[in-house]
């Protein structure tokens, strides 16, 4: 990731990029781009990379397809420690919400709108594409050996007693334990 040399730009014009069957390989997001999405976690790691390719379907809808991948740090829910999580995001967008909706076809698409200079925001749609990706419930993995309660007497999967009663309880008595 940190070979991603070509800056993705921010907007593009749909019909030209199709027309010339333009694409971005692995492009770079710079961080201060996608501030709603630095705000939604601890912090970003690396760059943010996207491809991403335009084309015409079988139904002449115009679609903008990628992939977008970020690793972000969060904020384990079970042992309160940071970790890293690897962001990947797979889309395919139109714009043409009238065209779809005339040929019946509004169930098949994604819909993504135009700027108010007619075009296309990629980073408003990978910045909230991502936001997305993050999980509700982050934690490190299961067999993960940084997470700090591996080894305690609660084992991955088990629910605390005092957990399923009341959060707070559990926590106070994690904090007793950890002050013992
Ligand atoms: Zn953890």
């Amino acid at each position: 990731m940190d070979n991603a040399k070509v800056l993705l730009p921010r907007e593009i014009d749909l019909d030209k990029c199709i027309t010339a069957n333009a694409r971005y390989d692995s492009a770079r997001i710079e961080l201060t781009d996608i501030p709603r999405l630095l705000e939604s976690v601890v912090r970003v790691e690396g760059p943010v990379v996207a491809t991403i390719s335009f084309e015409r379907d079988l139904n002449s809808m115009r679609l903008v397809k990628g992939t977008a991948e970020a690793d972000v740090v969060l904020v384990c829910e079970r042992c309160n420690e940071e970790f890293v999580q690897h962001l990947c995001l797979d889309f395919v967008l139109t714009p043409d919400y009238e065209r779809a909706k005339a040929c019946n076809l509004l169930e098949k698409y994604e819909f993504i709108e135009f700027t108010d200079s007619g075009k296309i925001d990629l980073y408003d749609i990978i910045e909230d594409g991502l936001i997305l990706e993050i999980p509700a419930f982050p934690r490190h993995d299961e067999d993960d050996p940084a997470c700090s309660r591996e080894g305690s007497s609660w084992s991955y999967g088990e629910v605390a007693p005092e957990a399923q009663e009341n959060p707070f309880a559990a926590l106070a008595a994690l904090k007793g334990n950890l002050k013992q």
